[in-house]
């Protein structure tokens, strides 16, 4: 700085005032601080299968290697044919109405098209009806993209299915969208059809454009088969996300897709904002979109980990019977994904803020857990673990929250 020049100070942008996601949050930078003081913490606060040792299938590796070569240049801003046919045939088998391959749009992740979707569509003051608890990303990029996330409950004493008449309450004549995130992150759930028929005819009712995050939709367990919104919604203007992410433990690849189903002889000009969004972003990574097609055809790798003897099925068995036998704990069980989202008695301990309460449990027992307000929840008494590790280690996480809650502010 030159001398007697006041000296400038930059400032993050207005645009990410309203913009929050926690998982990656306060809690995580305490956490980094803690590890570079050489602590050991256990680190259940991101769904990242390959962290707790769930690897990707052979033949997705063997994919990614063999096509190398191929996959030096950009592809087609949309993404490469195969993938996005792969794509297109999965959710005609599943009965996705109106989708043809100009429809799918491969992405660097879902959270890139989230990001995408959002952006292409509101103007400032529009609003969107996303669950609450939500995955956070859906409510930042709305902020982000100068819209307003407007709430709505989902109801832990039922199973926590969205409440229908909480949704009617909230639309308003800004109103252009509603998410649904089934199967759920954070809770677990997964929605039942006369559920979403509600939601679908809501949508009709109103104008609206449904947003559907599926990308647990191979991660269900109990023999619950997943209903996809879109298969129900031929006539309205259905996006759905999806991604391998999870299903086949390859998160950092990034890849992850969306697609425009039922009537969209309303939406051109949207379509047309996507199509620019997608083209300014020039593709998404393209090495990762060829193992698309290996991915999604025949039976899914996941399958044998969610029936009873399998990891992520004993794992929920446990963590589930081990939080509700805390004194103090209760958590609805959860039918699909890796997640929990169990209840604190805040009366009983006192708590009245959440992300204290689990930074609290993260210098004292070591343990990373994302609070219950990150995903946008109410009231300061709910907390997320992500149950990926292994029994024994999660047995460690009941003794320890236990132990932390037996001396907590009684
Ligand atoms: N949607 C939900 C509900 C998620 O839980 C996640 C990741 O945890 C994502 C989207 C983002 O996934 P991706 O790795 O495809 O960006």
């Amino acid at each position: 700085i030159a001398k007697g020049v006041a000296m400038k100070f930059f400032e993050k942008s207005d645009k990410l005032d309203d913009v929050a996601y926690d998982i990656r949050g306060p809690v995580l930078d305490e956490a980094n601080r803690m590890r570079a003081n050489g602590e050991k913490i256990l680190r259940l606060n991101t769904g990242n299968p390959a962290e707790f040792g769930f690897t990707a299938p052979d033949e997705v590796i063997r994919d990614l290697i063999m096509n190398a070569r191929d996959s030096e240049g950009y592809s087609d801003s949309k993404g490469i044919f195969s993938a996005r046919k792969a794509i297109m045939q999965y959710c005609q088998v599943l009965g996705f109405p109106n989708v043809d391959v100009d429809d799918i749009y491969l992405g660097n992740g879902v959270s890139e098209l989230i990001s995408m979707s959002m952006n292409g569509l509101l103007n400032t003051g529009d609003e969107v009806l996303v669950p609450m608890p939500d995955y956070p990303l859906w409510t930042a990029s709305i902020s982000l993209a100068g819209g307003h996330a407007v709430h709505y409950l989902c109801d832990e004493s039922a199973e926590w299915y969205p409440d229908i008449d909480d949704i009617k309450s909230k639309i308003t004549s800004n109103t252009k969208a509603i998410v649904i995130i089934n199967p759920n992150n954070p809770t677990g759930a997964v929605y039942p059809r006369d559920i979403l028929l509600d939601i679908v005819e809501i949508a009709r009712q109103n104008d609206l454009i449904i947003f559907s995050d599926e990308i647990y939709d191979r991660i269900i367990m109990d023999g619950i088969k997943h209903v996809p919104i879109a298969t129900l919604a031929p006539d309205l203007f259905v996006v759905t996300m999806n991604g391998l992410s999870k299903s086949h433990r390859v998160a950092g690849f990034r890849v992850g897709w969306m697609v425009l189903s039922g009537d969209k002889s309303h939406v051109q000009g949207y379509i047309e904002g996507l199509n620019m969004l997608a083209n300014m972003r020039l593709c998404s990574n393209v090495l990762a979109q060829q193992v698309v097609q290996t991915s999604l055809g025949g039976t899914q790798s996941v399958d044998e980990l969610l029936l009873p003897g399998g990891r992520i099925y004993e794992q929920r068995e446990f963590i589930y019977k081990a939080m509700n036998e805390i004194p103090g704990i209760s958590a609805v069980k959860p039918k699909a994904a890796f997640y929990i989202f169990p209840k604190i008695d805040t009366a009983r301990y006192n708590i009245h803020d959440d992300e204290q309460f689990v930074l609290d449990f993260l210098k004292q027992e070591k343990v990373m857990l994302v609070h219950g307000r990150g995903f946008n929840w109410k009231d300061p008494d709910h907390f997320r673990i992500v149950y990926m590790p292994r029994v024994d280690e999660l047995a460690q996480i009941q003794e320890k929250m236990t132990r932390f809650l037996s001396k907590y502010r009684q």
